[in-house]
């Protein structure tokens, strides 16, 4: 069996590779460093369609939405218990079912078992969960807009 060192001077032997640090090109490197920023190089096996851009839209997506529902349920309870009179009902019944889902969605999506799930789905579908994300996010704060006014 080749030594990892072995595979990597094979690999680089006729391919112009950059160095994925500095950008200099490895062809025909001999040692485990880049020459040219003196890094360690190793070789990897990567997904062939990675689909890390339309998974972390649609983490940040979810993730916005949980974090303006829950930075405002914070600052309505510590309002609330400082001066007294609670926001409408209807502002709650937007602010934590708001923050419950699309944080338990962030939760799901950002584990192991969830960033796997999305890069199985067809890039259509991974689209489609981008839009369906951001347009969760935007729908809860008109609904919470309108709850305001
Ligand atoms: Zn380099």
């Amino acid at each position: 069996m080749l030594a990892d060192t072995d595979r990597l001077r094979e690999y680089l032997a006729e391919r112009d590779e950059p160095c994925p640090s500095c950008g200099y090109n490895l062809r025909g490197l001999a040692g485990q460093a880049c020459p040219e920023c003196g890094l360690g190089l190793t070789l990897r096996v990567g997904l062939t369609e990675p689909a890390t851009g339309a998974l972390i839209a649609t983490i940040v997506g979810l993730a916005v939405g949980a974090g303006w529902s829950g930075s405002i349920t914070a600052l309505y309870v510590v309002f609330s218990l400082g001066h007294g009179g609670w926001a409408s009902f209807w502002e709650w019944s937007v602010l934590v079912p708001t923050f419950l889902f699309l944080g338990t969605l962030t939760a799901l999506l950002g584990s192991r078992a969830g960033r796997s799930w999305f890069r199985r789905r067809s890039q259509d579908k991974r689209a489609l969960l981008v839009v369906a994300a951001w347009t969760a996010t935007v729908v809860s704060l008109i609904l919470f807009a309108i709850s305001v006014v």
